[in-house]
C-alpha cells in the first residue's frame, strides 16, 4: 500500500561503476514499500546475467535514436561509447501511481534529472577509494582491460562531481550502506509528510 497524503520522490542515485550501486539499489527496493526503480534503455550489450527489462531495456542504436526524436527520455547521456536513457513515460506513470521512484544514472544524467524535477533528492555511492574501485572492477570480469581503465578514468571525474549531490554515502560496508540510503529516504517521505499535513 503506498501512503496517499504524501507526494511521492523522486531519488536519483550516482555511483561509479563497480562501487556496488546495483546491490544497493535491489536492496533497497525490496525492503521498502512503495518505492520501484526506474530500468533504463541502453544500447550496450547485455552482461551475463543480466536480464532484459529487469536490468536494463536492451535496444538497438536505431531504436534508440528513433525513441530520442520522440522526446521519450527524461534525460539520457553517452557512456562508454553507449547510449543510456531514462524513459520519460515510464518515470511519470510510477510517480502518477504513487510509487517512489529510484533513477540510478551517471553524473550528467543526474545533472538533468535534477532540473527536471527540482524537487527530487540526489545522492552519491562514494567508493572507499579509487584503489578498491579498480579491485571491485577487475573482479567483475565483465570488462576487458581497455573497458576497466576507461571506467576507472569517468569513475575518476565522476568522484569529483560528488559535491553537487544533496546526500553522499560512502560504501565502506555494503549493509551499512543501504542502511543509510533507507534512512535518507524514510526522514525525507516524514519530512514530505509533515509539511503537507500543515498545508492541508
Ligand atoms: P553500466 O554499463 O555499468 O551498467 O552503466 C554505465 C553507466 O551508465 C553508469 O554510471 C550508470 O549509472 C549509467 N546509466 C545507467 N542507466 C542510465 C540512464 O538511464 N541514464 C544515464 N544518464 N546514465 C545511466
Amino acid at each position: 500500500m503506498t501512503d496517499r497524503k504524501r507526494d511521492p520522490l523522486l531519488i536519483v542515485l550516482s555511483a561509479p561503476s563497480g562501487s556496488g550501486k546495483t546491490t544497493i539499489v535491489d536492496r533497497i527496493i525490496t525492503s521498502l514499500v512503495g518505492i520501484q526503480r526506474s530500468v533504463s534503455y541502453t544500447t550496450r550489450e547485455p552482461r551475463e546475467g543480466e536480464k532484459n527489462g529487469e536490468d536494463y531495456v536492451f535496444v538497438s542504436k536505431e531504436e534508440f535514436e528513433r525513441m530520442k526524436e520522440n522526446d521519450e527520455f527524461l534525460e539520457w547521456e553517452e557512456n562508454f561509447t553507449n547510449y543510456y536513457g531514462t524513459g520519460r513515460k515510464q518515470v511519470e506513470d510510477m510517480l502518477a501511481d504513487g510509487l517512489d521512484v529510484i533513477l540510478s544514472i551517471d553524473v550528467k544524467g543526474a545533472r538533468t534529472a535534477k532540473k527536471e524535477f527540482p524537487e527530487s533528492i540526489s545522492v552519491f555511492i562514494m567508493p572507499p577509494s579509487i584503489e578498491e574501485l579498480e579491485n571491485r572492477l577487475r573482479r567483475r570480469k565483465t570488462e576487458v582491460e581497455s573497458q576497466v581503465a576507461l571506467r576507472l578514468r569517468e569513475s575518476k571525474q565522476e568522484v569529483a562531481a560528488s559535491d553537487e549531490y544533496d546526500f553522499l554515502v560512502v560504501n565502506n560496508k555494503l549493509d551499512q550502506a543501504v542502511e543509510e540510503v533507507k534512512q535518507l529516504i524514510e526522514k525525507e517521505r516524514d519530512d514530505r509528510k509533515r509539511i503537507n499535513k500543515k498545508a492541508g
